[in-house]
């Protein structure tokens, strides 16, 4: 942690580095020489503390809005002028600070938050009482407060520079709270030169505010950056229509609820974006704990964790997450920010939410939204299924816990298999189910669920280089955890002898020689790593390899086992690289599209 020291007066720990030469003085020792212990004023202890709370411009936002919560404001207004530096306002109807008070407030140390309870029941944004106090360090804050409905409009102003009370006085005003910093960090120039980018500061507090909504949402929120207005809630304590009106209605069609589930003595809800809306960074991601926004690196891990397989590479979610927990089960005093938290039972909690986010991901097929036109020679059927029932009925309906009943129509180009179903038409990728399918049953396999793995026809010998052969041996005990029968076979050799099973054969079937499959894996120095990613990776890696290919005809029974087997997976509409594997061209878009 670094402070500012750039007082212009008092530099306190600043060494005299001397350039007298050493003389009798027993304290001359040629190196840094000491001053005598001070102590430091306390206007310059109130900036070193102010450091740790108020880093940036929407670090004073936070502060003062998790104040306008803290009071049970229904209202806040933010009013932002260059980029928080000239100033930041905050205005709220919550129950206001008696005039006795007021100037109590913006002491060190001073909250009317904690109750005998102390720390472990901390139910209040604040309880530190450092907020006001390191504000009015770095600025000149001004706070106007009224405690009265009544009309009397009787309330009190008082303003404060460098930490003293420069007027105090009575002021009109309805019940609330309304917070002025102006002049930020111009007493500290280290810090005003770090934030010389009104853009990049305004887009900061743009961010609070928008974290702060999120944990909010039974308040109205407005932000106002040189008088337009940025963002704005309605307070309608819904979480799914506060994300809507933080990220614009276009992802309306996408969120859909998660839970609520009881885990641990804590319960946890939330909202989360399907497929086809995902962001690149974790921007949109949210966790609220008890009314907090946090950013609790454990917990967010175990999401993260649990997600990543349903989504594409360095993808995430919009999703918001609120967990409400016994307030002792929770440590919000590890961090003066309060942004870092500590969760009794967060892996048990984390990996939950993250199954919750994963299951609810991996379900939704991605929905059609652009016209699209068909033309029925795509319609052709694979050769096999002219030898078949032409038509289908009943009796070709698949019924499966994760997928809508869906009967088979065929396949189209070699590469899709067609369904339908009371949500439209269905479209599948074969090989990205097949992949799905794969990977399901390998990593079922890999948490200990070990179908007999299906013997190969003949006992395949691989030849290997010797770098390939390192790489083989050191993965050889993950292959026989997955299923694989492979044993060193001496020399370079290796012997294959069964692999696992699959809806469509054994792992490998598919791909025309199931010898590459694992060749592939010794050959690929990319992934070569240990501990749960390589693992991942290495799942992704032989599902994809032995997934049968796209161009591939596929007779009836084969494509209903497939279909079967995806229905069963716990994630039937994305492939494990998080890629799409199922489209669904819904009623309503056919009737929109044929004005029916
Ligand atoms: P803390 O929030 O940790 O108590 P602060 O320095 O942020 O410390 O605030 C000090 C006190 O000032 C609070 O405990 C509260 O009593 C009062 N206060 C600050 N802002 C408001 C507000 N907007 N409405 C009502 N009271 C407020
Ligand atoms: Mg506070």
């Amino acid at each position: 942690m670094t402070y500012e020291t750039d007082h212009h007066d008092e530099h306190p720990w600043v060494y005299p580095h001397s350039t007298e030469p050493e003389g009798d003085d027993p304290t001359a020792l040629g190196g840094p020489q000491r001053s005598p212990i001070r102590t430091l004023s306390e206007a310059l202890v109130a900036r070193i503390a102010a450091g740790e709370i108020v880093e940036r411009p929407a670090s004073v936002v936070k502060e003062l809005v998790e104040n306008s919560l803290d009071a049970g404001s229904r209202t806040i207004r933010v009013d932002v002028r260059g980029g928080g530096l000239t100033m930041i306002r905050v205005g709220d109807d919550g129950a206001g600070v008696p005039a006795e008070e007021l100037h109590l407030a913006c002491m060190r140390h001073s909250t009317s938050k904690l109750g005998s309870g102390g720390l472990e029941d901390v139910v209040t944004l604040g309880f530190r009482g450092e907020a006001l106090p390191s504000i009015a360090a770095v600025a000149e804050l001004s706070l106007t407060s009224a405690t009265e409905h009544d009309g009397s409009g009787v309330g009190r102003r008082i303003v404060l520079r460098d930490g003293q009370v420069i007027a105090d006085e009575p002021a009109p005003r309805p019940r609330g709270t309304t917070a002025t910093a102006r002049f930020l960090f111009q007493n500290v120039p280290a810090r005003l030169a770090a934030s010389r980018n009104d853009r990049a500061e305004t887009a900061q507090i743009a961010q609070t505010v928008r974290r702060l909504a999120v944990a909010a949402p039974h308040v109205r929120l407005t932000l106002a950056v040189e008088d337009r207005i940025l963002l704005e809630t309605t307070g309608s304590g819904d979480l799914a229509t506060t994300l809507l009106e933080v990220y614009g209605h276009a992802i309306a069609e996408s969120l859909s609820p998660l839970g609520p589930i009881e885990i641990e003595g804590s319960t946890a809800w939330g909202v989360v974006s399907g497929p086809e809306v995902t962001r690149p960074g974790r921007g949109c991601v949210h966790v609220v704990v008890n009314g907090r926004w946090v950013q609790p690196r454990g917990l967010l891990a175990r999401i993260e964790t649990e997600y990543r397989p349903v989504l594409p590479r360095g993808r995430h979610p919009v999703l918001a997450l609120v967990v409400r927990t016994p307030p002792d089960r929770v440590d919000v005093n590890i961090h003066p920010s309060k942004l870092e938290v500590r969760l009794m039972a967060e892996r048990e909690i984390g990996a939950a939410l993250g199954r919750l986010v994963r299951s609810e991901l991996g379900r939704r097929p991605v929905s059609l939204r652009q016209p699209f036109e068909v033309g029925l020679d795509v319609l052709r059927p694979a050769p096999e299924l002219a030898e078949e029932s032409p038509a289908w009925g009943e009796d070709d309906l698949i019924t499966t816990p994760n997928l809508p009943p869906l009967s088979l129509v065929g396949q189209v180009q070699n590469r899709l298999i067609l369904l339908e179903g009371a949500g439209g038409l269905y479209l599948v990728d074969q090989h990205r189910a097949h992949e799905r399918v794969i990977y399901g049953a390998l990593a079922a396999a890999h948490a200990g669920d070990v179908r007999e793995p299906t013997a190969l026809p003949e006992p395949l010998l691989i030849e290997l280089s010797p770098a390939q052969a390192a790489r083989l041996s050191a993965r050889l005990a993950t292959l026989v955890e997955l299923g694989f029968e492979i044993e060193h076979f001496g020399g370079r050799t290796f012997l294959l002898r069964a692999a696992p099973s699959s809806p469509l054969g054994p792992v490998g079937a598919w791909s025309d020689d199931p010898a590459a499959t694992v060749l592939a894996l010794a050959d690929d120095g990319e992934y070569a790593g240990e501990g749960e990613a390589w693992r991942e990776r290495l799942l992704e890696r032989l599902a994809c390899r032995s997934a049968i290919r796209r161009g591939r005809p596929l007779g009836r029974a084969e494509m209903r086992s497939l279909v079967e087997a995806l229905g069963r997976s716990s994630a039937p509409a994305v492939c494990p690289h998080g890629s799409p594997l199922l489209l669904n061209v819904s009623e309503s878009l056919l009737e929109r599209e044929f004005r029916w």
